[in-house]
C-alpha cells in the first residue's frame, strides 16, 4: 500500500512471506516524512509528530508502562520482512521478532517499528517506540526530538541524578548515554565484565545487555518480540 506520495507504508498482505516485492515497490524511497503509522494509535490524537502536549513518565514505583504515546516519530528505516510480516534490518538473516529465517528481499523504507523495550526491576516496560530518558526529575534534552518517554525513578533512590542516563534511537540502533550523572551507568553483557560508560558518550546497547545505574539500579534492553 502506498500514499500520495509513494511511500510503502505496510506490506501488503499479498506480499507477505514472498521472497520479493513486485517490480513497482523495488525501491528504497529517499529520506522523507511519513505521516501514516504501521500501528495506527490507538487513543491518540491526530499525530504533531512527535511532539505531544503531555508528559511521557513512566515512574518506577507504579505499574504503568512505558509506550502510551503512539503518534509516530517520523522516523523511517530500511526494513525487510519475514514470512510473518515483521520488519527486520535489511542485513538480518533471522527476523528479529519471531526468528524465522528472512527470505532475500530488497529493502524498502518504512516507519520505524519499536526497536525493544526497558525493563526495569519492579516489572515495568518502557517500549522504545522513541527514545528515553531516566532520572528521578528526567526532562526531555535540550537536542531531544521527538518527545522521550521521561522515565521517573524513584525518588528515595538519592544516588540517581535527576537527569541520569538517555537511551535513544538511531536507526535500527539502540544507544545509551550517561547523561554526566554523579553515579555514573555501566552496561552489563551477559559473560563480559561491566562496562563503566563515559559521560555523554552513547554506546550501543544490545538485546540482552543492561545498565546499572549508581551500582544498583538494573535496566534491562530486550528486543522486540511478537
Ligand atoms: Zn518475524
Amino acid at each position: 500500500m502506498e500514499d500520495d506520495d509513494g511511500l510503502i507504508t505496510e506490506v501488503p498482505a499479498h506480499l507477505r512471506g514472498q521472497s520479493a516485492p513486485p517490480p513497482e515497490l523495488r525501491r528504497e524511497p529517499a529520506e522523507q516524512h511519513l505521516e501514516p503509522a504501521l500501528e495506527p494509535a490507538l487513543d491518540a490524537p491526530p499525530a504533531d509528530h512527535g511532539r505531544p502536549t503531555e508528559r511521557t513518565q513512566v515512574r518506577a514505583g507504579t505499574t504503568h508502562a512505558g509506550g502510551v504515546l503512539r503518534q509516530p516519530t517520523g522516523a523511517t528505516v530500511p526494513a525487510v520482512w519475514c514470512p510473518a510480516g515483521h520488519f527486520s534490518p535489511p542485513d538480518a538473516p533471522y527476523c528479529r521478532c519471531c526468528g524465522e529465517p528472512v527470505p532475500a528481499q530488497q529493502p524498502l523504507r518504512v516507519p520505524r517499528p519499536p526497536l525493544g523495550a526497558l525493563h526495569l526491576p519492579e516489572g515495568q516496560r518502557v517500549l522504545l517506540d522513541r527514545p528515553a530518558v531516566l532520572g528521578r526529575r528526567p526532562l526531555p534534552l535540550p537536542d531531544g526530538d521527538p518527545w522521550p518517554h521521561l522515565v521517573e525513578l524513584p525518588a528515595d533512590l538519592t544516588h540517581l541524578s535527576r537527569n541520569h542516563v538517555a537511551v535513544e534511537l538511531d536507526g535500527w540502533h539502540v544507544l545509551a548515554r550517561d547523561l554526566g550523572s554523579s553515579g555514573g551507568t555501566a552496561l552489563h553483557a551477559p559473560g563480559r565484565p561491566p562496562i563503566r560508560l563515559r559521560p555523554h558518550d552513547p554506546h550501543v546497547l544490545e538485546p540482552g545487555q543492561s545498565l546499572m545505574l549508581s551500582g544498583d539500579f538494573t535496566v534491562a534492553f530486550r528486543a522486540a518480540t511478537t
